[in-house]
């Protein structure tokens, strides 16, 4: 046994013993720590027995602060997870405090003890509590009753207080060492550059990815230079400068594009702030999502389709062309022929509809938009009517106009939006059967215009309703097989609304009618 062992601590040994403890506490080896201030406590008192139950709750806490399963098992010391509901320990954890038997064998309490007390007739529990939570129990036995007195159970009662301080603090590293290493692991694994700055521009922290793009060469970016003298070679920079420099005063992040010229990349950029308050610190973070491959894709598909469209635009009109050449100069007693030229015909019209909406498509997605001129509404409104008007009357319906609050003028693209309004309306005189009617509203609430369109046509089914401003999409309504279309109408609306910053919408039912509209913010 230790010479340390003291049967009766005297006051000079206790201190020395605590301040030993208090020694071995601040150490950052928690994992042996806590197996040498046990060892040490045991050894004081006299205790040839120490056994500490970890509760299962924190299992991954002790396994990262202790690595129990390393501790060695030898005789004085061990540890186990589990075994707290029940003897001594159980009572321990129960009441929350230190427990001293005296005697095993003459202890009340001695029905509910169990194997754990069969080396000791002397036995001390101590729970180690961290921040409220009970951890452990730490369960200390001598063979020999009436071995432990209050006086050990205060002493490590208060080796064991500090030492739960210490695994409290272990705790709380390992908690932030772990959260750090995942951040770590989610920065380098997100495959765009991502950088963290700090006011002044400093890159306080950079992924592998932004090492990839940015690090190579002398001058590469690197942690600690300031992204201007990087910067000064690299377009995709400029706008995250200028952020930097002149900061938008209310704004908290930013969504630009960013080309470099240099590098031949395109970027979509988020930049947000950041702001540690306790340390008054505070920065910019830059997720840069390179989007060249998708930008090239978008830039050949137009061009494909610029392509095909016009090349192929000039062998319908070959085609068309000769069925009229050919029917003028067929004999007019063969009806079959001639029904088989109009078939010829009409699917021509039909594919040239279809590239002339595949280009529009792409016309009024990539083109930008004229919002500088004024448009004067009531003019605007006037003349769809107006060319709306005939369609309409050809299939004796009814088309009204219902317009009220309508401002003096609205700022739009004149040619986009005109369009965008013809074609809800002639989709309503389209989708509704002869002597329908068809009612175009368009009023302003608050700050925005209304342009709704309602019809009593053929409606349509709920199941489409959430693909019919998708391009191509042609609800199979029954009573429609018959109407031609290419399914592009509404996508364009769409496109052509969301330019504008407003939204569309669809209500409708089979057999009642359509609602067909869109506002769009005025000023
Ligand atoms: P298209 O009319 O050329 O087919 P659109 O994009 O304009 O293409 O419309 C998509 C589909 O939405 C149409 O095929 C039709 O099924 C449905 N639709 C559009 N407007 C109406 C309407 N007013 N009433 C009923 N169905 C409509």
């Amino acid at each position: 046994m230790s010479s340390r062992m003291l049967r009766r601590l005297d006051p000079s040994s206790e201190l020395e013993l605590l301040a030993e403890v208090s020694q071995l506490v601040t150490q950052f080896d928690m994992q042996r720590v806590l197996g040498k201030v046990i060892r040490l406590v045991a050894n004081a008192i006299g205790a040839t027995r120490a056994h500490l139950f970890l509760h299962p709750n924190y299992e991954l806490d002790w396994r990262n602060i202790f690595q129990t399963d390393r501790l060695d098992p030898d005789t004085v010391f061990s540890a186990s997870v589990g075994g707290l509901e029940n003897g001594l320990q159980g009572l321990a954890a129960q009441e929350r405090k230190g427990l001293l038997v005296r005697d095993t064998m003459m202890d009340d309490r001695r029905y509910v003890f169990g194997d754990e007390l069969r080396d000791g007739q002397s036995a001390l529990a101590i729970p180690l509590i961290c921040n409220q939570d009970m951890m452990a129990v730490l369960l200390l036995l001598h063979p020999k009753p009436e071995h432990f007195t209050e006086n050990h159970l205060r002493l490590v009662q208060i080796a064991m207080n500090q030492a739960s301080v210490a695994v409290h603090n272990a705790r709380l590293e390992n908690h932030v060492r772990s959260g750090k290493h995942q951040f770590q692991a989610v920065l380098h694994a997100i495959n765009n550059p991502m950088l963290v700055l700090d006011r002044a521009g400093i890159v306080q922290m950079m992924n592998a990815a932004a090492n990839r793009y940015f690090a190579e060469g002398q001058m590469g970016l690197q942690i600690g230079r300031n992204l201007y003298d990087f910067a000064q070679g690299d377009s995709a920079f400029t706008h995250i400068l200028d952020i930097i420099a002149y900061p938008p005063s209310g704004e908290t992040h930013w969504l630009f594009k960013a080309h470099s010229e240099q590098r031949n990349l395109h970027f979509d950029v988020l930049m947000s702030e950041w702001e540690n308050p306790m340390q008054s610190e505070s920065g910019y973070v830059v997720m840069m999502h390179d989007v060249t491959t998708l930008i090239e894709l978008d830039r050949f598909k137009n061009d494909m389709l610029r392509m095909a469209s016009h090349d192929l635009r000039s062998p319908l009109a070959l085609i068309t062309g000769y069925c009229d050449v050919i029917e003028m100069d067929l004999p007019k007693d063969i009806p079959n022929l001639l029904g088989y030229l109009e078939a010829i015909r009409r699917t021509t019209t039909r594919m040239d509809n279809l590239l002339t909406d595949l280009l529009r498509i792409e016309r009024i997605q990539s083109s930008p938009l004229e919002l500088h001129q004024p448009i004067v509404l009531k003019a605007l409104l006037a003349t769809i009517m107006e060319h709306s008007q005939p369609a309409a009357s050809q299939k004796n319906q009814q088309l009204l106009a219902d317009f009220h609050d309508l401002p003096e003028q609205i700022i739009a693209d004149p040619i986009m939006i005109r369009e965008a309004m013809e074609n809800l309306v002639s989709n309503a005189i389209k989708y509704t059967p002869d002597r329908g009617q068809i009612i175009v509203r368009v009023f302003s609430r608050e700050t925005a215009l209304y342009f709704v369109v309602e019809d009593n046509g053929v409606g349509i089914g709920e199941e489409h309703l959430p693909k019919l401003f998708t391009s191509f999409y042609r609800a199979k309504q029954a009573g429609t097989e018959h109407i031609d279309g290419t399914g592009v109408g509404l996508s364009l609306v769409k496109t052509v609304v969301e330019r504008h910053q407003g939204k569309v919408w669809v209500e409708s039912k089979v057999g009642v009618g359509s609602q067909f509209g869109f506002w769009l913010p005025l000023n």
